[in-house]
């Protein structure tokens, strides 16, 4: 056996053929240090001056939506009706798009510890008795990622708020192609009747929906509107971002 740098410039006892090498590079992967998701500073999935970064929303806040308003109460005009409440731990700016490019596409689950703790200090815990309810994923989006990022981040915020979680309260049965770029309306007609409760067990009272990013809100008001019908009495929402409107 020859001993020295492999054909993918790795040091390893076993260069035999490239074949192997890949085993050398994908162990070498596993170990790499953990870098933050949005700047690449080694040794944390998020490091402090990241998320200092990311930036609570303004006040004063809609009573719905939690979204920056010129009034200090009341609902804004923008607040989708099935959801009783939502609240987010930070605006949808830079910092946050890449840090979320991190968990969606970049296999970057780590991230959800951090982020629930954000969640856990800037929004209020849900009552007593409320279950966390993760917006699904489709079948073929589940199998392309292979975990549902809102379910990790649900998990998180369960753990931290002595919360229950009921994932299979809720399924996605039509699978749309992604909405990124998609406009109010179009991401309306999408997520309508995309979901379905398939729950034979009671259903709380009182279920937060817990997202990744809210966008325009289409999809928390489509699962929203899927759990009232099926009988749940109040549905809110939890994210750790929101797109804020201008
Ligand atoms: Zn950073
Ligand atoms: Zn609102």
């Amino acid at each position: 056996m020859r001993r020295g740098p492999c054909a993918t410039g790795a040091w390893c006892a076993i260069n035999l053929d490239r074949m192997r090498c890949r085993w050398v590079t994908s162990i070498a992967e596993v170990l790499a240090p953990v870098t933050c998701a949005a700047c690449g500073v080694p040794g944390t999935p998020l490091c402090p001056r990241c998320l200092a970064a990311l930036a609570a929303p303004g006040w004063p806040r809609c009573d719905g939506c939690g979204c920056p308003q010129p009034l200090p109460v009341g609902r804004c005009p923008e607040c989708r009706p099935s959801l009783a409440r939502a609240r987010q731990a930070a605006a949808y700016e830079a910092v946050a798009a890449a840090v979320m490019r991190g968990l969606k596409d970049r296999g970057r689950r780590d991230l959800a510890v951090p982020l629930a703790r954000l969640v856990v200090a800037r929004c209020p815990p849900p009552p007593p008795g409320a279950a966390l309810v993760p917006v699904p994923l489709g079948p073929r989006r589940l199998r392309e990622r292979g975990y549902n990022q809102s379910d990790l981040l649900a998990r998180e915020l369960a753990g931290r708020w002595g919360a229950v979680t009921a994932a299979g309260m809720l399924a996605r049965v039509r699978e749309e192609p992604p909405q990124r770029g998609a406009g109010r309306t179009a991401r309306a007609r999408q997520a309508s009747g995309a979901f379905a409760t398939t729950w034979r067990g009671n259903l709380p009272e009182e279920v937060w929906l817990v997202d990744d990013v809210i966008t325009t809100g289409a999809t928390l008001g489509a699962c929203a509107a899927a759990l009232r019908r099926a009988g749940v009495r109040r549905v809110c929402a939890v994210a750790v971002a929101r797109a804020m409107r201008p």
